[in-house]
């Protein structure tokens, strides 16, 4: 069976940025050969949550490559170029393109590895692949539509699967129940509900809001209720100083700084990533219900420090026992739909490196994103986006994307060519003897 030097699970934009990254070392002469596995059909980044009017939130200068390349092939500004489109975009004069644009420029730079992606194969597991004593290689194993199963085998490997739904314990119990579904779903599930009369959106991100406002236009007199347990909703704070927190030294600070530091530092700079939709969203929001005060008929409702005690699919809808924190008082509402906007979380690779498991003393990682590993483990394996922890909280983002892959494809490129004068080395004593 062929030996991969590295394959990556996802292609999104992470993995996209690490194909060129290598793709770019070639022409300094270094050459791994990488494949990717990517478990939708074909390329689509959120395609669920492309809502008509959303906008990116960062710059497209922190594109693929420009923060570390800007002379490269792949930046926005070629993509534009080449899409005709350069003098158009410039005359918007905006930094933040629409979040389509952006899934068009994506899916333009990811054709250009149509030949080392498979589309349509879902990772399962991750096996050790052992020579004596020593795990030398691995094995990735795959499903694809037609649940046949894929083998390969690779000296190292990048795992960056994004985030996996978050679903709040109250929920747990009505998984299956087409009625109450996750923000990363929400455009192909919310088609089944045009005849919904009452919804309720979970959450107090920019999801949430952005879902919320798209409901308010899809439907003429469906009433949507806005459920919080924040007193109100904050926007996300990308003053210039505080963005500083996204450049990309800012990364070997949060590393180099102490456990503790850490945390304090992501507690602080929480709010510029969660629970924190634009500006100009939540004073559309808040247009909305002003207006219903002028038309003196309320159609939706915020309910702001409201918690949801228990969810119960009944036949005729979907009942809350919602608590109101202000008064501690509790109310039954039952909705035909509800929309989860409750965010994501990063540590669904660990049930992929399961076999492996007894390889890792913990799943701490160096400062390339490297897992650290026992000493008869040799294969590498590095995580995009679930390093926040560690690196700060440009991890889940777009921010350092094209630098982090740099120091990963770098990182690679480093272990084979260690291993490759080892093995000369070894060659030689054993040619003397
Ligand atoms: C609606 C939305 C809007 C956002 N907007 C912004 C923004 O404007 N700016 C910003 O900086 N960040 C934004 N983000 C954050 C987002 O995490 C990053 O933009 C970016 O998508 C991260 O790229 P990624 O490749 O690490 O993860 P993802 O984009 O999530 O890609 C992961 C890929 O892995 C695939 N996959 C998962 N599991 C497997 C498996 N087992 N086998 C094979 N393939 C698998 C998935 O199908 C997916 O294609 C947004 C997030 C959301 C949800």
């Amino acid at each position: 069976m062929k030996i991969y030097d590295l394959i990556g699970i996802g292609f999104g934009p992470s993995n996209i940025a690490l194909a060129i990254a290598l793709e770019e070392q070639k022409q300094t002469g270094h050459h791994a050969e990488s494949f990717f596995i990517e478990k939708q059909p074909s390329f689509a980044w959120h395609a669920n949550m492309m809502l008509d009017n959303a906008h990116m939130q960062v710059s497209f200068l922190k594109d693929l490559v420009t923060m570390r390349n800007p002379a490269s092939h792949f930046t926005f500004i070629n993509y534009l170029h080449q899409k005709n489109r350069l003098q158009d975009f410039i005359n918007l004069k905006t930094f933040f393109p629409s979040r389509r644009e952006f899934n068009d420029y994506l899916a333009w730079a990811a054709a250009h590895f149509d030949h080392c992606c498979a589309y349509g194969e879902e990772v399962i597991e991750v096996l050790p692949e052992k020579k004596g004593d020593e795990v030398s290689l691995l094995r990735v194993r795959s499903r694809d539509n037609a649940q046949t199963v894929h083998e390969r085998l690779t000296r190292s490997l990048v795992i960056s699967i994004g985030g996996h739904p978050r679903i709040p314990d109250c929920f747990s119990s009505l998984k299956g129940d087409a009625r109450v579904f996750h923000s990363n779903n929400y455009l192909k599930e919310i088609a089944q509900h045009t005849h919904a009369q009452k919804i309720a959106v979970v959450g107090a991100g920019q999801s949430a809001s952005e879902i919320f406002m798209d409901l308010h236009h899809r439907f003429d007199t469906t009433q949507i209720d806005l459920i919080m347990r924040a007193r109100s909703i904050k926007p996300s704070d990308d003053s210039p100083f505080v963005n500083e927190i996204f450049n990309t030294d800012f990364t070997d600070y949060v590393f180099n700084s102490p456990e503790q530091e850490r945390s304090k530092i992501l507690n602080e700079f929480w709010h510029t990533n969660y629970a924190a939709p634009d500006l100009v969203l939540i004073e559309q929001i808040f247009n909305v219900f002003y207006q219903q005060k002028v038309a003196g008929a309320e159609r939706h409702r915020f309910l702001r420090r409201h918690v949801v005690k228990k969810a119960l699919a009944q036949p005729k809808g979907i009942q809350f026992i919602l608590q109101d924190l202000n008064t501690n008082k509790e109310r039954i509402v039952t909705y035909d739909a509800v929309v989860l906007a409750t965010g994501y979380h990063r540590d669904h690779y660990k049930s992929l490196l399961n076999p492996l498991m007894p390889y890792f003393n913990d799943l701490k990682v160096d400062r390339q994103y490297r897992v650290c590993s026992t000493l008869h483990f040799k294969p590498a394996i590095f995580l995009q986006g679930a390093c926040e922890a560690s690196h700060g909280l440009s991890d889940t983002l777009l921010s350092v994307t094209a630098v982090r892959t740099s120091e990963i494809s770098q990182a690679v490129i480093n272990l084979f060519s260690q291993s490759k004068s080892l093995q000369a080395k070894r060659t030689m004593s054993s040619a003397l003897v």
